[in-house]
């Protein structure tokens, strides 16, 4: 979602004129956007924009704003903690975007941190040229309060964007060039277009009808409200790749019910069994919560046994850290940071042995793969992702990037696959 608005604000910024500096300090206008789902990402916050402090000095028209979730959390404390900082503006507040630079640029400090509208989002995408892949946001904000997160605080209440707009969308990227695209929602389960009524799954198989779509994914899907129709959408249009982000949080009964989401250990497990009997390559993801108050060894040993019985292809772990407004930063029995990095070591030791174990298992097969550039460690090689969103690196000629080649799997690794190029 982050990287999302990070492109609105580029296309916002050219239209005033802006282009791209290669590095900040040959920038004359540095905006950060912001997280607030972690205490962690927070500080990072505070820690870079204070670095830029000697910049902002050798350069005074250099101006400096924040933006996102932790501007909306924040507001005027920000501009009040960090007197180099010219601008606040918050989740809702992309479209003031040039009013604010002029502003800053007059000398004159404003935070602009507007409630998260209620209904609606606004218009997205201005003046961006597309790449290969897009992101297409079809709802914003949440209305689920899940204990611990301060998402329906900074992002507002659950709204869906109107689906003839989104199809209008979705159709001038895939002109554009854009050959994969990947929905964007904080719970995409919860779509809802309010005049048809149209659902989340009949949303994916309209888009999927796109034409010059090849690739279609989405994120993300509270287990809660993943329905039996979605999995059947998914297993049936070719179009939506067999790739699903199912973030179950604890393996603990007592934990879930604590962080109020809604399903126990047995209902996600059966959502997990009903998907796989559709769709047997789904690589599954999943994020999981380490040291929420009150968890004991027991609960915690609860959440690793579960990663060992689904076998996730990929994890995102975080220690639990208070957010402002979230319920839990109420409740007692927290945990040290010592137990909670002792947790989530232990907890992605055992991931990545799960995800080496999946990764070597897919060797011998042959896999479609969409050519995104040149691999990270580069050496003639290229870099693409498979169905299941998996990186696979293979050698090739350069001339293959934005197509899709069938590619055979000759090694497993932590995070990737390599393979060989099978006949063109
Ligand atoms: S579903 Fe829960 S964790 Fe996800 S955004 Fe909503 S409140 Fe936060």
């Amino acid at each position: 979602m982050n990287e999302y608005d990070s492109a609105r604000m580029a296309g916002i910024l050219a239209e005033l004129g802006y282009a791209q500096a290669d590095a900040p300090d040959e920038a004359d206008l540095i905006l950060l956007n912001t997280c607030s789902v972690r205490e962690h990402a927070a500080h990072k916050v505070y820690s870079y924009v204070g670095a830029l402090k000697p910049l902002k000095e050798r350069k005074p028209h250099l101006i400096i704003g924040v933006g996102g979730c932790l501007a909306q959390q924040e507001g005027q404390r920000l501009l009040k903690g960090i007197p180099h900082l010219d601008l606040v503006f918050g989740t809702d507040a992309l479209d003031s975007l040039p009013e604010l630079l002029a502003d800053a640029a007059r000398g004159r400090r404003r935070s602009h941190t507007p409630r998260p509208r209620t209904v609606g989002i606004p218009v997205l995408r201005r003046g961006l040229k597309p790449g290969l892949k897009a992101m297409v946001t079809v709802m914003q904000g949440c209305d689920n309060f899940c204990s611990y997160c301060v998402v329906p605080y900074v992002r507002g209440r659950e709204r869906s964007r109107p689906a003839p707009e989104i199809m209008e969308e979705v159709a001038a990227l895939a002109q554009a060039g854009a050959r994969e695209i990947t929905l964007l929602g904080q719970n995409v389960n919860s779509y809802r277009d309010a005049e048809s009524r149209l659902d989340f799954p009949g949303l994916l198989a309209r888009i999927a009808s796109v034409p010059g779509l090849w690739r279609l994914r989405f994120t993300t899907s509270h287990p809660k409200d993943l329905s039996p129709r979605l999995i059947e959408v998914m297993a049936s249009e070719e179009k939506v790749m067999e790739q699903l982000h199912l973030p179950v949080q604890s393996g603990s009964d007592r934990v879930l019910a604590a962080m109020k989401r809604g399903y126990d250990r047995g209902r996600y497990l059966a959502k997990v069994e009903a998907i796989r009997e559709r769709l047997p390559d789904l690589a599954l993801g999943s994020d999981i919560i380490v040291g929420f108050p009150g968890e004991s060894q027991a609960d915690f040993e609860e959440s690793l046994s579960l990663l060992s019985l689904v076998g996730f292809d990929f994890l995102f772990s975080f220690k639990y850290s208070d957010r402002p407004h979230a319920k839990a930063s109420k409740l007692k029995n927290k945990l040290s940071e010592e137990v909670k990095a002792r947790r989530l070591n232990a907890l992605q030791a055992r991931q990545r042995e799960i995800s080496l174990a999946i990764h070597r298992q897919q060797v011998g097969r042959v896999e479609e793969v969409l050519v995104e550039g040149p691999a990270k460690k580069g050496q003639g090689r290229l870099a693409g992702r498979s169905r299941a969103g998996r990186t696979v690196n293979f050698a090739g000629p350069d001339e293959l990037v934005g197509g899709l080649v069938q590619v055979a799997i000759t090694e497993g690794l932590v995070n990737s696959l390599k393979g060989r190029l099978c006949q063109l």
